[in-house]
């Protein structure tokens, strides 16, 4: 695994704390930006209202169809009344590709890009470098073990966290094929119930950010909690993927929490639990 030879100061590491921190006003009427959503009708503007509610610090939806950028905000702006503090967590939103590119320009250098995701007072040319390389290489291993489907999650320490999305469009055949297999896995229980969308992907995408942010599966209490299930409960009252490891099985309880109309009990008492963390 790549590692980040990097070293914050005293100071440096309050300004990452405090960013963090940031989260989305939930004073803002979500029916109007809703409808904003619905008659953008460009990726420009749509990258408009991410920046202008502040959902993260940088969305690109160049090169990704515009009804799945259309999907990804909907998803945001669920998951951000819910969790306003996710906010400070979503620094880059786009495809695979341009994040990519994005960092390697970070690693030239090119101050625009610290600037552009909000780092330039906790970035110096130097830092951006090592950064950039850093996270180029990471890109690289993560796509070699096949992280890669309609959505992941890259996790960068909340200084470039990524939220990702494959360049296809929504017609595409490669998208239409990945979406026929989510549905097949939903209806084999290997997926949890109502988890059998694009959106619903994006959903354990962002399950992992929130596990991530309320330090849970990875924590005593947390693993505590996770272990009054049976593997075999866990396999037939949420998915046979959430049996994978504690990080999947709040990802795949929190995918079905907002995915499913009606949760089951697992999903329930896992997204309750976390909720009362925050
Ligand atoms: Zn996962």
């Amino acid at each position: 695994m790549a590692k980040l030879e990097m070293e914050l100061t005293d100071e440096q590491g309050a300004l990452l704390e405090a960013r963090l921190q940031r989260a989305f006003d939930t004073r803002n009427e979500a029916a109007l930006i809703a409808r904003k959503i619905e008659n953008a009708a460009t990726a420009e503007e749509l990258e408009n209202i991410a920046r202008e509610y502040r959902f993260c610090d940088k969305a690109d939806f160049s090169g990704i169809d515009r009804t799945i950028a259309r999907k990804v905000l909907r998803v945001l702006l669920n998951v951000l009344y819910r969790f306003p503090k996710l906010a400070g967590r979503l620094n880059y939103v786009g495809s695979y590709r341009n994040y990519e590119m994005f960092l390697a320009r970070m690693g030239e250098g090119d101050m625009e890009c610290v600037r552009e995701v909000g780092l330039q007072e906790i970035f110096d040319e130097s830092m951006a470098r090592t950064f950039g390389k850093f996270g180029v290489e990471l890109c690289k291993e993560l796509w070699e073990d096949d992280m890669m489907s309609l959505s992941a999650y890259v996790s960068m320490g909340g200084l470039c966290n990524g939220l990702l999305f494959d360049s296809v469009g929504g017609q595409d055949l490669a998208y239409l094929n990945a979406l026929s297999v989510i549905r097949k896995n939903e209806q084999i229980g290997f997926h949890p119930k109502g988890c059998n969308s694009f959106e619903s992907v994006v959903y354990h995408e962002i399950g992992h950010m929130i596990d991530e942010m309320c330090f849970f599966s990875f924590s005593e209490e947390g693993a505590a909690f996770l272990a009054q299930y049976s593997s075999e409960e866990i396999a037939q009252g949420l998915s046979r993927y959430a049996t994978a490891s504690p990080r999947e099985c709040v990802a795949e309880a929190i995918a079905e929490a907002f995915s499913s109309p009606s949760p089951r009990k697992i999903a329930t008492e896992i997204y309750e639990k976390i909720q009362n963390c925050m």
